[in-house]
């Protein structure tokens, strides 16, 4: 057997395959991002917002984080993604998201996804699906230039969300 028969080539492969290994190589996955916005979420919890956090990337560089702060504001229109496009729009000095990912752990809602056609951004990544008030059901459309990932790090979105209502009815 010579030294290139000896490689089991279908291991190797597997193992290029292996997200542990992808990580390796890049580790500026949309998990890792995700992850920030998820410890957002988690400072909304513990204020006793609903758990909603956002951040927003360019060129693997964290420009804007935000959680959901409708009850300290006071105000309906004070949900992450929204805060999140302002303070990138300030960062960027320009209105437009242009090659800006948002990472955000929940389905944006209408309102959200309005706000993020007009900023044009170049990709949307979502947590968890919100059948009832996300903008999918809702029929809300995006920029056509924006493309969307959901479902990254769903259950840890959802999980939050589930905690966040169970002890609100304790
Ligand atoms: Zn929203």
């Amino acid at each position: 057997m010579t030294f290139f028969e000896a490689i089991n080539f279908d291991i190797l492969k597997k193992s290029f395959q292996n997200p542990i290994f992808a990580t390796m190589i890049n580790p500026f996955t949309d998990e890792y991002f995700m992850k920030k916005a998820l410890q957002e979420a988690e400072m909304a919890f513990e204020k006793g917002e609903i758990p909603v956090g956002a951040i927003i990337v360019v060129a693997d560089k964290v420009i804007a984080r935000s959680h959901n702060l409708t009850e300290l504001l006071n105000d309906v229109t004070a949900h992450a993604e929204m805060q999140s496009i302002t303070a990138a729009a300030n960062f960027l000095g320009g209105k437009y998201l242009k090659d800006c990912t948002l990472y955000v752990t929940l389905e944006p809602c209408q309102m959200c996804a309005g706000a993020l056609y007009w900023s044009q951004i170049s990709k949307i990544v979502f947590g968890a699906r919100d059948e009832q008030r996300g903008f999918i059901n809702m029929g809300t459309k995006l920029h056509p230039k924006t493309t969307v990932v959901s479902g990254v790090m769903a259950n840890e979105a959802a999980d939050l969300m589930k905690r966040f209502f169970l002890e609100r009815r304790k």
